[in-house]
């Protein structure tokens, strides 16, 4: 027997008016699982969460939350009934009440004294004990982002729901935030989902990553198979940066403009026109400063700190980009050698999908 998934998501559908927000979304999040969810603005990510806190009715489709069916063509249960804490970006707080009592409202209905204990629990989690009597505007705002968390978790939800939580604080403050709030959701095996728009953060802490376009799930999976092995070109394209080149595969080996890239084992017979996926630390680059042709060049540098950015133009007029040490800097108009970083197997796509085994032959 398997463990009841926390939230169940089967063939959600949701549209406003012409535009379709969410399109037969399938999830199934584990409970204790860190899910993050990530895409362009107005692809449906708040939304997503809307559908599961209640705040929006799907379509089409079915919402569990816990074993419970919380939304189908006959049930919809309300918000306050449905086991869902909600953190968002600006942390709503109430301004007029002390946190102590902002993190109670979420317990009205329970007895005066349990309600107490909780609370006092829930604000040591968040090591916010100390400062329970003072009101939101006494405090930072990260700290005012540990309330809103104490404040959804003290419920005990089974499934806790952040849309952006951080997009208000700067960029220091930020990670700190972060890993305050990712240890306690760790630390508690909390459910949750949260929305981000930012690649590294989605990818360094979610347990899995779930990629959406246009209402879409494109790719749910680990954080590494994502960004390593894109099923799409939209999210090769979208987690982090990726140049394509034009390919063919012959004989198992795969070249394209700069040479032979990799081999592609189990591809003995196959003929094909592919596209290859380039991520900047995949390409390698030596200089060739004594020759006069017009075949690769360096035509941009970008000085990032730990690394340097080089923007090569190939004979094609096509380019590439590749992470150098920061030691490194050929400068603008160098002919270079571009070549793949030995051992990388790169994506293939044919069309806008990733393949892993030779296209049927048509
Ligand atoms: P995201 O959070 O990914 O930026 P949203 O879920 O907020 O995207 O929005 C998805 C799409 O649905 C957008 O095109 C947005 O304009 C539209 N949308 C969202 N909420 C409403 C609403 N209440 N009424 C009409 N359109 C909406
Ligand atoms: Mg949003």
């Amino acid at each position: 027997m398997t463990a009841t998934p926390a939230l169940v998501l089967e063939g959600v559908s949701k549209s406003y008016g012409a535009v379709p927000a969410a399109c037969d979304v399938d999830l199934v999040v584990p409970s204790g699982e860190l899910v993050t969810l990530i895409g362009p603005s107005g692809c449906g990510k708040s939304t997503a969460l809307r559908l599961i806190a209640g705040l929006e009715r799907p379509d089409r489709g079915e919402i569990r939350i816990a074993g419970q069916t919380v939304a189908d063509g006959r049930t919809f249960v309300p918000p306050e009934r449905r086991r869902v804490g909600l953190v968002f970006q600006d942390h709503a707080l109430f301004p007029h009440l002390s946190v102590r009592r902002n993190v109670e409202f979420g317990l009205h209905g329970q007895p005066r004294a349990d309600r107490a204990a909780r609370v006092t629990q829930v604000l040591d989690l968040v090591r916010l004990g100390h400062l329970a009597d003072r009101y939101p505007h006494e405090l930072s705002g990260g700290e005012q982002q540990r309330v809103a968390l104490a404040r959804a978790l003290a419920p005990r939800p089974a499934v806790v729901l952040l849309d952006e939580p951080f997009s208000s604080l700067d960029e220091n403050l930020r990670a700190q935030v972060r890993a305050e709030l990712v240890g306690v959701l760790r630390e508690t095996g909390t459910t949750a989902v949260f929305v981000t728009h930012d690649q590294t953060e989605a990818l360094s802490i979610g347990d899995r990553v779930v990629v959406m376009t246009s209402g879409r799930i494109e790719q749910a999976d680990t954080p590494s198979r994502v960004f390593e092995q894109p099923a799409t070109r939209f999210v090769a394209s979208f987690m982090g940066d990726a140049d394509f080149l034009r390919a063919h595969v012959h004989r198992a080996l795969l070249t394209c403009e700069i040479g032979v890239v990799s081999t592609v084992p189990g591809w003995a017979d196959a003929e094909t026109d592919v596209d290859v996926v380039l991520r900047p630390h995949e390409v390698a680059l030596t200089a060739e400063p004594d020759r006069s042709d017009d075949g690769p060049a360096v035509v941009a540098v970008e000085y990032h700190g730990a690394f340097v950015l080089h923007t090569v133009r190939l004979g094609s007029g096509q380019t590439v980009r590749s992470w150098q040490p920061h030691s490194v800097r050929h400068p603008v108009g160098t002919p270079v050698r571009v070549s793949v970083v030995p051992g990388v197997t790169p994506t293939l796509l044919v069309g806008d999908t990733a393949v892993s085994s030779p296209p049927p032959r048509g």
